[in-house]
């Protein structure tokens, strides 16, 4: 990401973009970024009412209207994900924008003791609902002549570590689940396939896994979008398979 990189107030004018896990931190924080800066956001998620208060948000903030599909990705499966591409594309006739963000921690411990279950849930939600709702909203980003995906990555996504168990292996699948993709679509279609890292945010997640930490010393959700603006808009045209940092 360039740096100081500023986003264009129009950046997004008349584009759809789909957040996953828009009801809190991360994912908040960018429904309200893209809208602010046109676009029409698609708020998905687990829990309605934060869903709504970020609606609520964008709404107050003057941004076009957003819409809500809600999903929960630990027990979505392939028709949850075709019923939620029906939907987006029974409003839309396009979809310009997918960010994965959603995620789920899961245990914090040494795999000598992991559980089976919790590396299921967190396989699930990280990575293999990820596949199925790109699987499903394909047709919807082609009709745009300039989609950007986004998959959340993570520092321990790109270097294993100690005690991170299922949640860095899934972000390490995450990477590859992009790259396979990007090169499948580099010359065959105008989507372009990239990943972020956000670095330490100030967010539940993030507190719940440092709970040692001052969580005000790590940067806001806020202050890290200008990443997510770049890789979702054409200043990053031409870009695709790429691994970014937010910071
Ligand atoms: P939060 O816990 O604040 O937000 C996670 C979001 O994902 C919530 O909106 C949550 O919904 C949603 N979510 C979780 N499980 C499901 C599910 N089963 N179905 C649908 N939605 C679900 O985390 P962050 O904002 O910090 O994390 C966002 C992304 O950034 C994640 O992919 C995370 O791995 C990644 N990340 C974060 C870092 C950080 O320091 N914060 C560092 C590196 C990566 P609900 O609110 O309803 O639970």
């Amino acid at each position: 990401v360039p740096e100081n990189y500023t986003a264009a107030p129009d950046l997004l004018t008349d584009r759809t973009v789909l957040v996953t896990g828009a009801g809190d931190g991360i994912g908040r924080a960018a429904a309200l970024a893209y809208a602010a800066h046109g676009a029409t956001v698609i708020l998905s998620g687990r829990t309605v009412e934060k869903l709504e208060a970020t609606y609520d948000a964008i709404e107050a903030a003057g941004g076009a209207q957003p819409a809500i599909v809600p999903l929960d990705l630990a027990t979505a499966g392939e028709e949850e994900a075709a019923q939620l591409a029906a939907a987006v594309g029974s409003t839309f006739e396009r979809l310009d924008g997918l960010l994965h963000n959603a995620g789920m921690l899961g245990e914090r411990r040494p795999l000598a003791s992991a559980s089976w279950k919790a590396w299921q849930d967190v396989m699930q939600v990280n990575v293999s609902s990820q596949f199925l709702l790109t699987r499903a909203l394909l047709p919807l980003l082609e009709a745009s002549p300039r989609a950007s995906i986004i998959f959340t990555s993570s520092g321990v996504g790109r270097r294993g570590r100690a005690y991170w168990g299922a949640y860095a292996v899934s972000k390490f699948a995450t990477e590859g689940l992009m790259q396979v993709l990007a090169d499948e679509l580099e010359n065959t279609s105008d989507i372009r396939v990239n990943s972020l890292n956000p670095g330490a945010t100030n967010t539940a997640m993030r507190r719940a896994a440092y709970p040692g930490e001052v969580p005000t010393d790590n940067p806001s959700p806020e202050a890290i979008m200008p990443a997510y603006l770049y890789l979702m808009g054409d200043d990053s045209a031409g870009i695709t398979g790429t691994a970014f940092n937010a910071r």
